[in-house]
């Protein structure tokens, strides 16, 4: 038995939605749901699986904008992120005018994240580590089991997350990297919020934000 996964690129940001699910079990949980909503309720259907929960890596509104009206349509609790976030929560209406997003519907996380809390879907678990610098909030998902780390905006392939956003701060998110990313293993893939994977063993090499020196 296995997690498996399915990316969903959804709004005009390509943000990274994934599908994540216990193939034993096939109870999924989707991350991250930003919009486009017809598209990952057909990626739920293509896979057989049942959702069971949404998970939040942060409140930005190509990540999180789908979120109110997903959990409200399918009775789904919502998971994190860490309450860093609210305030970002609390101004999603304004993100989706700045962004020319459909409205958001407000919504209230089911249970805030921590630094290692754990999440679980089927028989599978994942380790939550709060990373932030790209917003306060910040959370990621490791399973250790497949090697796998869902970063939403932290890290990216060749590039890291933004840290001009009220809330931001680059030093705290380099630190956020190096010690909550890098100890997953350098042979860890990560499925970053926006672009292809890549691994912490070839960002430590090639990225020239926080390659080793
Ligand atoms: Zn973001
Ligand atoms: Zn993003």
């Amino acid at each position: 038995m296995t997690l498996r996964y399915q990316i969903i690129p959804v709004t005009a940001f390509q943000q990274n939605c994934s599908l994540v699910w216990c193939d034993e079990t096939l109870e999924a949980a989707v991350i991250d749901p930003g919009g486009d909503l017809a598209r990952i309720r057909a990626a739920v259907q293509q896979q057989g699986v049942t959702l069971q929960a949404i998970w939040l890596t942060h409140a930005h509104i190509d990540h999180a904008g789908g979120t109110g009206q997903l959990s409200r349509e399918l009775q789904l609790p919502i998971i994190g992120p860490h309450p860093g976030d609210q305030f970002w929560i609390d101004g999603l209406p304004q993100q989706s005018q700045m962004f020319g997003f459909p409205a958001a519907e407000p919504f209230t996380p089911t249970r805030w994240l921590a630094d290692g809390d754990t999440v679980q879907i089927g028989r599978q678990t994942l380790n939550v580590r709060h990373c932030p610098g790209h917003t306060p909030g910040h959370v990621v998902f490791h399973s250790p089991q497949i090697a796998r780390a869902f970063v939403g905006d932290v890290l990216f392939a060749g590039s890291i997350g933004r840290t001009d956003f009220p809330g931001g701060d680059h030093a705290t998110l380099l630190a956020s990297i190096r010690e909550r990313l890098w100890p997953m293993g350098d042979e860890t893939v990560f499925i970053p919020g926006h672009g292809p994977e890549s691994s912490f063993g070839a960002e430590r090499r090639s990225n020239p934000h926080v390659r080793d020196r």
